[in-house]
């Protein structure tokens, strides 16, 4: 039996988590009726790589790949996961490899300083590979605390989060909601874009595998086709979490 992480759940976790959002913001306002959408894919499995991201390639799609180069080649729950030729394959296919810690721990149990070393070794490791600086950041977890959120802002356009939330007036950039792309979500998935087609705004979608069998952190190839269908439908515009940003005017 593979033993998996929970970020701890407990009254005071819970109440700090909703401060947190609140906090350490670096607001951007979304312009009125422009909507986008974004597929990010955490870690992450091979899987992720066939059945997510290559399928919204053959859409003409990029997507984001938050890497946590500690975790290549590992076999967790999720599957086998993505190695470094992996890395760089998807780099040169034009989609975004963005930062995720190398050890890809929860940030509130490592503190500030040790996210930072662990941010630093994961983009050495890329950078090795021929992979420029990410632009955009995942918190492990979607787990962050106010002060993280700041220096994060600093160094990264946007950091991800996976607050379940739609962005429709204005995004906190050092806490980007993000709703999941899970197949026992898959219906609140496919609303979320018919709304978005009325209200514009920002939604992304983050997952994990995407497999037959998915984990509880991710979704079937049925389900990312669903997703696939319903954006084609609504015509709105897929961009890769950076290019949104920047489409959005949101500057370092
Ligand atoms: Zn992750």
């Amino acid at each position: 039996m593979i033993s998996v992480y929970e970020p701890r759940h407990d009254l005071l976790s819970r109440i700090c988590r909703r401060t947190t959002v609140l906090r350490g913001q670096k607001p951007l306002k979304l312009p009125a009726g422009k909507a986008v959408v974004s597929f990010s894919f955490d870690d992450c499995p091979v899987s992720g790589i066939d059945n997510g991201v290559k399928v919204l390639e053959n859409e003409g799609w990029k997507s984001t790949i938050y890497v946590s180069c500690g975790l290549f080649e590992v076999l967790n729950h999720l599957g086998k996961m993505m190695n470094a030729d992996d890395a760089i394959a998807l780099h040169k296919s034009g989609h975004e490899i963005g930062e995720h810690t190398f050890s890809h721990k929860d940030s509130t149990a490592l503190g500030l300083r040790k996210v930072q070393d662990d941010i630093d070794q994961n983009q050495e490791r890329l950078n090795a590979l021929g992979i420029p600086a990410s632009e955009t950041f995942a918190y492990p977890y979607g787990e962050t605390f106010p002060g993280l959120k700041k220096v994060m802002g600093q160094r990264f356009k946007g950091s991800r989060g996976i607050n379940h939330r739609v962005h429709v007036n204005q995004v906190d950039l050092n806490q980007i909601g993000s709703l999941p792309l899970y197949t026992n979500k898959v219906n609140e998935a496919v609303s979320a874009i018919k709304k978005l087609k009325k209200t514009g705004g920002w939604l992304t979608f983050f997952t994990h595998d995407v497999r037959d069998k998915p984990s509880a952190y991710g979704c079937t190839p049925e389900t990312m086709k669903a997703v696939i269908n319903a954006v084609k439908d609504s015509g709105i515009d897929v961009l890769n979490i950076k290019d949104a940003i920047s489409m959005f005017g949101g500057t370092q």
